[in-house]
């Protein structure tokens, strides 16, 4: 008899699992459809969404409303579609430069406003009633930072509540006494799964909501959904996912919401090789989601294991943009073997709506638990100076005009030129730009420093790293996005 039992919920689980799989695959392989090609890029902005927004007001599936106003005077809407008793509420972006979910969140939505998956979506809002709340933090998004204009964390505003954009996030939860709760955010693309080279693509979290980090009916339930949503990830992005650590943290949102009573789910989208934009990260976003609010529909969650959760690796933070290894240094006349740890830093325009890089040396001497996007075996190799180009030129045509490949090759990796213009705040060539009364310091590798030098083997250079990253100069494709300008 037992031996029957469990092979009938052996069958019955096997068939859930299939056909919300089965389900998953159609989200993934459909998603162009639904995408909101109208905000494509991480620098969004809340007059952006304005327009999508207002497309919903008119749209008598959906309700919505405004909920609240930023400190800087910008909307908080709230997004509502369905009819079911089971409240789910996800909000996004409540640090400002975090826009992947917000755009997934839009494509969600064209995905309800659609008339395809019918038979999910009736099953979705006849059982559930969904709330969005993208953009929780619009004055944040404007200048692409964390903070608000208070210049807290909102994330650690749940207690004293001293931001509008807090008090919102709580009223609203409370006014829905929501069941389960979407946390949405990105994380460091420099986080990667424990002792893999593989990135975090995906971080979750079911937070904790006291310091013995108990596990009661709310807290297991976004467990499980994480559990779900980890075998959706493992298809499109193995071994690409983390779990955050569960210390409480009495002040965060998502701990609180968790002991308010609302199943809470952290979501952090990290980073995905070759994907800057995070479109990638955004499709997965929108699939593992969307298919999570169907299993909560159809409460086929209910049987997975809470012991799965724990197996899925923790995250770590161990990568690097670029990591050469085992480089021959030399310093006051004796050698060294040295690692590299590089990282592409972003800075803004003063628009806050696109950037270019001003990288960094992170760390260096043994880096051999660390990873790269991208690495170099550099053994046998010797890093050497990059130096001034011998002629100073004086307009960019002149500059644009040069063999790249060529003066890289022989060494130098600056220019001078007669006069550089003041607006002008990098190079748009994959050398650095330097005034004609600029002396190229002699290179002394340190965390900190502008990663600008090459890799020599045989008398001969054959990588160049400008402005941290790599030329293989073998290759016809140079690809430094800017160097510098030194006055
Ligand atoms: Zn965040």
């Amino acid at each position: 008899m037992k031996y029957i039992v469990l092979v009938l919920i052996g069958l019955f689980s096997f068939s859930l699992m299939g056909q919300s799989e089965n389900i998953t695959t159609q989200l993934f392989d459909s998603y162009d459809n639904y995408k909101e090609s109208s905000i494509g890029k991480r620098r969004i902005k809340r007059a952006d969404i304005q327009p999508l927004i207002d497309k919903y007001s008119n749209n008598k599936k959906f309700k919505v409303k405004k909920v609240g106003t930023s400190i800087g005077g910008k909307y908080l809407s709230l997004i509502s579609i369905g009819t079911g008793e089971i409240n789910v509420f996800l909000w996004s972006q409540m640090h400002g430069d975090e826009p992947t979910a917000t755009q997934a969140i839009f494509d969600i939505l064209n995905f309800f406003d659609s008339s395809d998956f019918k038979t999910e979506k009736d099953a979705i809002l006849a059982n559930l009633t969904v709330h969005f709340l993208p953009m929780l933090n619009p004055d944040g998004a404007e200048l692409f930072q964390r903070r608000n204009l208070l210049g807290i964390d909102i994330n650690r505003d749940a207690l004293r509540l001293q931001s509008p954009e807090s008090q919102t996030l709580k009223r609203v939860r409370d006014s829905l006494d929501a069941d389960f709760g979407f946390n949405l955010h990105d994380q460091s693309t420099y986080y990667n799964a424990e002792r893999t080279e593989k990135p975090a693509t995906i971080s979750y979290l079911a937070p904790a909501y006291n310091y013995e980090k108990d596990i009661n009916e709310t807290r297991g339930n976004a467990m499980k959904i994480i559990v779900f949503m980890n075998d959706i990830l493992q298809k499109y992005a193995p071994g690409q996912v983390g779990r955050y650590n569960d210390d409480f943290e009495p002040r965060a949102f998502g701990d609180n919401i968790q002991k308010w009573g609302t199943s809470t789910i952290l979501i952090e989208s990290g980073g995905y090789a070759g994907d800057i934009e995070k479109q990638e990260i955004r499709k997965l976003n929108y699939t593992s989601i969307l298919s999570a609010i169907y299993t909560i529909a159809k409460k086929s969650y209910e049987a997975i294991s809470i012991d799965e959760y724990e197996k899925i690796p923790e995250n770590d933070r161990k990568l690097f943009d670029l990591k050469i290894t085992g480089a021959t240094y030399n310093l006051m006349g004796n050698t060294y073997t040295i690692d590299l740890g590089i990282n592409q830093v972003e800075v803004d325009y003063p628009d806050h709506n696109s950037f270019w890089y001003s990288s960094r040396v992170l760390d260096q001497g043994d880096l051999s638990t660390y990873y790269g996007y991208e690495t170099v075996d550099a053994s046998g190799y010797t890093i050497k100076q990059a130096k001034a180009y011998p002629t100073t030129l004086n307009t960019f045509e002149e500059v644009k005009a040069l063999n790249f490949k060529n003066i890289l090759k022989q060494g130098y990796g600056y220019v001078p030129m007669s006069t550089i213009p003041l607006k002008q705040v990098n190079s748009p060539f994959p050398v650095h730009l330097i005034g004609k009364k600029y002396t190229v310091p002699e290179l002394n590798l340190m965390p900190g420093i502008n990663p600008t030098f090459f890799l020599e083997k045989d008398g001969k250079i054959e990588y160049a790293i400008i402005n941290g990253f790599l030329v293989n100069l073998k290759e016809s494709i140079i690809n430094v996005p800017n160097g510098m300008i030194y006055r």
